[in-house]
């Protein structure tokens, strides 16, 4: 049996105000080449000088990763002529980068070890149109860290596990939006498969530019695939690297190793050893906030929710933060957490937010049984949508329940009348038919019948006679 190692290389985009190593505005969106100057655009004689605030967030990064932060790191330049890199290198760290020896652990127990996380600029972007590529010097020099895995992932699961956490250890902390639609994360994977228990590792392809979960996940799955049908055929795999077409969901062939870049690295003379300070470590590690599994398990601890949905609630960190706040209005976890991670969610997604007061008093109307929870979700809808509260949009649309008894029993004894052959039927023992009677009831109310006393009032009626 064939088993695949996999290793990534994860680019994160550090949400600093200014760039690496200029002024320039960090800045997603705005119009092309409009945050500039000599510095990111590499004009002689220019000097770069270092954005402290990236040097915070990617510490932030490695201790929250569990790395062992270096004190004395270098900037390197790595060495490569392309259209989007002006300075014709990039200031990155080689040899010593700022962090090494960091880790992650499964579900299982199984820990995924990081290699290091370095910190680095940023390239340009090229933007290829019909008639020619169009270069955007706006993200030249924007801070980046770099994660790079120990090949110890054996599935693309775990792979998709290893990048979703960092996702959110990177939102959790506040060290970037980690949008990979955006490009504010950005991942490469290599791959290879060995036999199963051996320990001679086969020969790695690196598959390029994943900018979506569910690529990295595809892609992996692809190539797995395809190296097992050379290696059974008796074939050999080729150090290369490959792209992924996301529209055919297969990955090609962008150059051989024999073409590989030699990027000549050597020490940037530009910039002074990056030396930090103890209490440089120590006043980050004092700020780090709670993390999304450590949340997780305090919503098990405090509010007895399974591990499934403390995941769903924690996933992002703004739903999880409103479903703190709502149950401070609200109180009953349980219930609140189904709400939650289903309705709530799907408006979230759509962009539509709610106040957490607002979903409190929506529930308790619920649970005082004035609104039955067909009806609620609507209200919800509308509530996301308009901002307005719940008891506004319930009298607008007449919605309160009906817990009139005698309004009720108008109804039902208006079905029993018009309904003959059924209410006998079910005087002669057809209990089933009680579904339609309520149906029925709730088509004539608009679904606004208490459910409750419905219940009662049409039991005793059909009673009647039997
Ligand atoms: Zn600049």
């Amino acid at each position: 049996m064939l088993e695949p190692t996999i290793g990534l290389e994860i680019h994160i985009q550090l949400q600093t105000r200014s760039k690496m190593f200029c002024s320039c505005k960090n800045s997603y969106g705005d119009p092309p080449n409009t945050n500039i100057c000599p510095v990111c655009l590499g004009h002689p004689g220019t000097l770069p000088v270092l954005n402290w605030e990236a040097v915070k967030l990617a510490t932030k990064l490695a201790l929250a990763l569990n790395c062992k932060v270096n004190m004395e790191s270098y900037f390197a330049r790595k060495n490569y002529f392309y259209p989007d890199l002006p300075k014709g290198y990039q200031i990155t760290q080689y040899k010593n980068p700022l962090a090494e020896d960091g880790f992650i652990e499964l579900r299982n127990g199984k820990k995924i070890r990081i290699e290091r996380l370095h910190i680095e600029e940023d390239s340009g972007k090229s933007i290829h149109t019909e008639d020619g590529t169009l270069i955007d010097f706006n993200r030249c020099g924007v801070p980046l860290a770099e994660i790079v895995t120990k090949p110890d992932i054996s599935s693309p699961e775990e792979a998709l596990f290893f990048l979703q956490f960092l996702r959110k250890i990177a939102v959790y902390t506040g060290v970037s939006d980690a949008d990979m639609e955006k490009g504010n994360m950005r991942c490469d994977a290599n791959l290879s498969l060995k036999q199963e228990g051996s320990k001679k590792m086969g020969t790695k392809t690196e598959v390029k530019n994943l900018n979506s979960f569910k690529f990295l996940s595809k892609a992996l799955k692809y190539e797995i695939q395809r190296q097992k049908k050379i290696l059974e055929q008796g074939g050999k795999i080729h150090l290369e690297t490959r792209g992924f077409d996301s529209k055919k969901g297969v990955t090609f062939l962008m150059r051989s190793k024999e073409e590989a870049h030699d990027y000549r690295y050597f020490p940037e003379p530009d910039l002074p050893p990056l030396k930090l300070a103890d209490s440089f470590i120590q006043e980050i590690k004092n700020s780090m906030p709670e993390l999304h599994w450590q949340k997780e398990e305090r919503f098990m601890r405090e509010f007895g929710l399974d591990r499934k949905t403390a995941e769903v609630l924690c996933a992002e960190k703004e739903i999880g933060n409103f479903f703190e706040e709502t149950v401070k209005f609200y109180g009953k976890p349980k219930e609140l957490a189904n709400w939650t991670k289903t309705e709530v969610l799907e408006l979230w997604n759509q962009g539509l937010k709610i106040r957490p007061e607002s979903l409190g008093t929506l529930l308790k109307i619920v649970d005082d049984g004035k609104l039955s929870r067909l009806k609620a979700k609507e209200v919800l809808e509308e509530m996301a949508s308009s901002g307005k509260s719940p008891e506004i949009i319930m009298e607008e649309r007449e919605l309160s329940q009906i817990s009139d008894e005698k309004k009720l029993r108008v109804t039902v004894e208006e079905i029993i009348k018009e309904n003959p052959d059924k209410v006998e039927k079910y005087r002669k023992g057809k209990k089933g038919l009680m579904g339609f009677f309520i149906g029925e009831a709730m088509k004539r109310t608009e679904g606004r019948a208490n459910p409750k006393l419905l219940n009662k009032i049409l039991g005793e009626a059909l009673k009647n006679g039997e």
